[in-house]
Formats: C-alpha cells, structure tokens, sequence
C-alpha cells in the first residue's frame, strides 16, 4: 500500500533538507569568496509529486529541474497558476526533437542542447507557441563521448552549436551545462566546462550560465563557477516514497 501523502511531514522534510543544501552552498560560496546570489539553485523534482513542487515553492524555491517531457507536461499543468506563475521551469534530460512542440509550452529554459537538429525543432516550435526560450549547450566532458558517456556534445562541436543557438530567433543563448563523468575527479571536469563557458562568453556576452554540480558534487561545481546548480537527491530524497 501506498502511504498517504502527509503534507505537513513531507514540508518539514523539505525543508530541513533544503536548509542543509542552502548551508552547503553558502559554505561553498564563501571558500570560493564568491557572493551567494552568483549561484541559482534548481530543484530537480523529477520522478516526485507535484504536491512536492508546490510544498518547495511555498518554501521559497522559484527555480525546479525536470528531465522527461512526459511527466514534466503533467505535472506542471497539475500546477495551481499561482505556483505556476512563481516558478522557472527548466528541462535537463535527454531530448528528443519530437519532443519540442510539447516542451516548448512549459518550460522556460533548456539545458540539453546538444545537436544543430535540436535548436531547429525547439526555435520552430517557441515560434509556433509565441515563446522565447532560453537554452544551454551541454557538454560531454567524457574522456570517451563514444562510450555514451551521460549526454552533450564534445567540447570541439560547442561554439558552432552556441552560434547557432545564438542566431535563432526564439531561443536565447544562456550558457553552457554538463554533467561531471563518473570516475573522474569533478573538480578537473568541471575546470574544463569553466574554460569552454569563457569561451563562449566571449562570443556571447550575455551567455554566462553555467549549469553545473548536482547532490554528490555542487561544492566543486561552485568552486569551479557554476551559476546554476541541479540538486534532486538532496533535497527530495534518493527515490519516491510516494506513489
Ligand atoms: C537527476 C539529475 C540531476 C540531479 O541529480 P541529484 O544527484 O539527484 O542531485 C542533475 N542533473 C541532471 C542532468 C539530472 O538528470
């Protein structure tokens, strides 16, 4: 059986969970003698329920991560239009572009880019829908990209992809993001991923996001420059204990 969904459990939870992830991040920024508001946190809810966004908007949380189309269209129509209104939606996960039509309804930025057929499929559709859409390159840092590896295109492929991401007309180039690769110390992946963003800013002034650090690494993705953190475990817990 299910258990029910304590509200008023589940709010004390995430909330001490939330304030251990804000005492880490504040931690992290000042070792960095960064200010703490160069560094936005989303909260990755995917796979927990919308009841979960609503009690972490509530909480102060404006900014949520999702990484399926499916469940992430769901949920945020189950949304009330107050929380709606309050919240940044933005996609992570793998992507396909026919996907984009229903992707480019909800969501306000995503950080998944990762091939020219993407940034066509997604401006197409933020014109059809009368959107503008913000979007980040993802970087394989993957010693291997061949392997798999966890998504993004190779360092080589980023400025041309940027450009053309820059040059569509209902997208707006915000940065780039990457996932740290298993087995390799964060902190060298994450200095790679800092010099490709200088990179691209250089080109692209307005283009400063970098979307790095999850759960298991954020200190590093900080001391590394991360603008935008992507933490889901942390703060919601490893799996969903509820339905
Ligand atoms: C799930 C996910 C996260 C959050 O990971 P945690 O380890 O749960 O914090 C961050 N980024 C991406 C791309 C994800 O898919």
């Amino acid at each position: 059986m299910t258990p029910a969904y304590d509200a008023a459990v589940r709010r004390e939870e995430l909330s001490a969970r939330l304030q251990q992830v804000e005492e880490r991040i504040g931690s992290a920024c000042r070792a960095a003698g960064r200010p703490r508001g160069d560094v936005t946190l989303i909260v990755v809810t995917k796979h927990f329920p919308v009841q979960d966004v609503e009690a972490l908007c509530e909480l102060g949380v404006s900014n949520i991560g999702e990484n399926r189309d499916q469940e992430a269209s769901a949920k945020i129509a189950a949304l009330p239009p107050e929380v709606r209104r309050r919240l940044q939606v933005h996609f992570i996960g793998r992507l396909q572009s026919n996907k984009a039509a229903s992707l480019a309804s909800y969501v306000d930025t995503v950080h998944s880019i990762d091939r020219e057929k993407l940034v066509r499929a997604l401006d197409r559709a933020a014109a059809a829908g009368g959107r503008e859409i913000g979007a980040l390159v993802q970087v394989s840092l993957d010693a291997d990209t061949a392997a798999g590896g966890r998504g993004g295109i190779p360092l080589e492929g980023v400025a041309a992809l940027a450009d053309s991401v820059a040059a569509s007309d209902h997208l707006t180039l915000r940065g780039l993001m990457a996932v740290a690769p298993l087995g390799v110390d964060p902190a060298e992946a994450f200095a790679r991923l800092a010099t490709a963003a200088g990179g691209v800013r250089a080109g692209h002034p307005g283009a400063g996001w970098i979307s790095a650090g999850m759960s298991a690494d954020l200190e590093s993705a900080v001391a590394n420059g991360a603008t935008h953190l992507r933490v889901g475990s942390a703060i919601l817990g490893s799996r969903p204990p509820f339905g």
